[in-house]
């Protein structure tokens, strides 16, 4: 059986948790309105993805 060499140091043990901690989700700008939506996804303000309207966005009253 494979049996480790060294102590891992509390600093390499603690890197690696963070490797797979959870992520605050991206955001990005829309190019169109300039709202904040999440990024390779069309936006949820005005329906536009790569320079053309995709989706017809209702406006909330
Ligand atoms: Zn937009």
């Amino acid at each position: 059986m494979g049996v480790p060499k060294r102590k891992v140091s509390k600093a390499r043990y603690r890197t690696r948790r963070m490797a797979n901690r959870l992520h605050a989700p991206q955001t990005g700008r829309c190019a169109n309105c300039g709202e904040a939506c999440p990024p390779h996804r069309v936006c949820p303000h005005c329906g536009w993805y790569k320079g053309r309207q995709i989706l017809t966005v209702e406006i909330k009253k």
